[in-house]
C-alpha cells in the first residue's frame, strides 16, 4: 500500500481540517463566522427518542443556483478549503454535535449535543460523483474512511460511528461537489438499537451469528445484483426504499472498515463503485440516494459491516417520498418488487475501470503539525 500523509491543521475557530496527500506550504483557512450556537438535545417523551435541535444550520451556503467551481465553498481556492488537496476531512462549520457542546438549559429532558459532524470531501475535481472518482481517487478515499472510523470509534464517549453521503439535492445536500459526512454520536438511536437486540436474540434463541446468517440468505439468492469474493451486493428481501441495495461483508469478523483486509478493500469499492454506476444507469446521471455504513456497534461482535444504498426514485422521473405512513409509524410502503429490482440493477451494463493493491493507501500521520493562520 502507499503511504497517505495526513496533515492536521487547526481551523482559526478551532474547528480540525485533514488534509491527505501532499500540502504545499502553509495553508491559511478563513475564520468562521458562525458559532455553534445553542445546539442541544431534546427527547420526546411519547417515543423515547432524542432530536438533535440545531437553529444554526439554516444559514447553511447553497451553491446550487451558480453550481460551478467559483462559487464552491469546498473546491481548492474556496471559503471553506483556500489550498489544493488531494482529499480532505473537515469538522462541519454548521454542526449539530460536536466534541465540546455547550450547557443546556430547557424545561424538559435535554442533554448536551455531544458528538462529531465532519465533511469528507472525496476529490478536489467539483464534476465528479463518487461512482465517477478514479481507482486512485477510490483508494485515497477508502483509507481517509478507515483513518477517520479508526479514530471516531476510538473516543469512548462515541457510541455510535455513521459514514453516509446524501447525494443531490432531493437528499437534502447543500453542495454539489462530491463529499460526504460522517457523524459519530453519544447514544445509539432506535434503528441501530433494534439491530443489536436482533442479533443478540438471534445469537440467544437460535444460535450463531446473524450476520452470517443473512450472508448465507443472500448469497445466490435471484436478489443479487453483484457478488464477489468478499462482499454480497443484493437487494435485501424487505427492502424499505425501491432499488435498495446492500453491500455486506461476507467474512465473520469483518465488523468495521478497519477490518478490511488489502483484497477486501478492493473487492468493497469495486462493489460501491458497481452500484452508484448502476443507479445513474436505471434512473439517470445524478440520481439522487443515501449511502451509510453499519459498522460494528460497541461490544457487538456478531456483525458484518455492510454499506447501504437508498436511491430517492421509483422511476427515472418520479421521487419516492418518505410520506405520512412511513413517517408517523415506520412501516415503508415499497411498490417495487425487490426480485424485480435486483434483476433491472443486474441487467445494467455499466463500465468499472479495474481497481488494484496498486490504488490502495495507508494512512500516515505528518510528522509536524501545522498551524493555519488567518490571513
Ligand atoms: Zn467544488
Ligand atoms: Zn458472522
Amino acid at each position: 500500500m502507499k503511504p497517505l500523509v495526513r496533515h492536521d491543521l487547526a481551523h482559526p475557530d478551532g474547528r480540525r481540517v485533514f488534509v491527505y496527500g501532499s500540502l504545499a506550504g502553509e495553508p491559511e483557512l478563513v475564520p468562521s463566522e458562525t458559532s455553534t450556537g445553542d445546539i442541544h438535545c431534546r427527547l420526546d417523551i411519547l417515543t423515547g427518542d432524542w432530536v438533535a435541535i440545531s437553529p444554526k444550520r439554516n444559514v447553511r451556503p447553497l451553491d446550487r443556483e451558480r453550481d460551478d467551481e467559483r462559487a464552491c465553498p469546498i473546491c481548492p481556492g474556496g471559503v471553506e478549503l483556500p489550498f489544493a488537496y488531494e482529499a480532505v476531512v473537515f469538522e462541519n462549520r454548521y454542526p449539530s454535535l460536536v466534541a465540546d457542546p455547550p450547557p443546556v438549559e430547557a424545561a424538559g429532558p435535554v442533554r448536551t449535543a455531544l458528538g462529531r459532524c465532519e465533511v469528507v470531501v472525496y476529490t478536489q475535481r467539483h464534476a465528479a460523483s463518487f461512482g465517477e472518482l478514479t481507482p486512485v481517487e477510490l483508494g485515497r478515499l477508502l483509507a481517509v474512511w478507515i483513518d477517520r472510523s479508526l479514530e471516531l470509534w476510538a473516543v469512548d464517549r462515541h457510541e455510535l460511528v455513521l459514514l453516509f453521503e446524501n447525494r443531490g439535492a432531493e437528499a437534502g445536500a447543500t453542495l454539489s461537489h462530491p463529499h460526504g459526512q460522517i457523524y459519530a454520536l453519544d447514544h445509539v438511536p432506535p434503528l441501530p438499537s433494534a439491530k443489536i437486540d436482533a442479533h443478540r436474540r438471534h445469537r440467544k434463541r437460535v444460535g450463531g451469528c446473524l450476520g452470517c446468517e443473512v450472508v448465507a440468505r443472500e448469497s445466490g439468492s435471484e436478489r443479487i445484483v453483484a457478488e464477489n469474493r468478499s462482499f454480497v451486493v443484493g437487494v435485501p428481501f424487505a427492502p424499505r426504499w425501491p432499488y435498495e441495495v446492500h453491500v455486506r461483508g461476507r467474512r465473520h469478523g469483518l465488523g468495521r472498515l478497519a477490518d478490511l483486509e488489502e483484497h477486501e478493500q478492493i473487492d468493497l469499492l469495486a462493489a460501491l463503485r458497481g452500484v452508484a454506476l448502476r443507479y445513474d444507469a436505471l434512473h439517470g446521471a445524478g440520481t439522487p440516494y443515501l449511502l451509510v455504513t453499519q459498522e460494528a456497534p460497541r461490544g457487538q461482535p456478531d456483525w458484518h459491516v455492510a454499506f447501504e444504498f437508498y436511491p430517492l426514485r421509483r422511476t427515472r422521473t418520479a421521487s419516492k417520498i418518505r410520506a405520512s405512513v412511513e413517517t408517523a409509524t415506520g412501516l415503508f410502503l415499497n411498490d417495487v418488487l425487490p426480485e424485480e429490482a435486483a434483476a433491472a440493477l443486474r441487467a445494467l451494463a455499466v463500465d468499472e475501470p479495474p481497481i488494484g493493491g496498486e490504488h490502495l493507501h495507508r494512512v500516515e500521520r505528518a510528522v509536524r503539525e501545522h498551524q493555519a493562520v488567518a490571513p
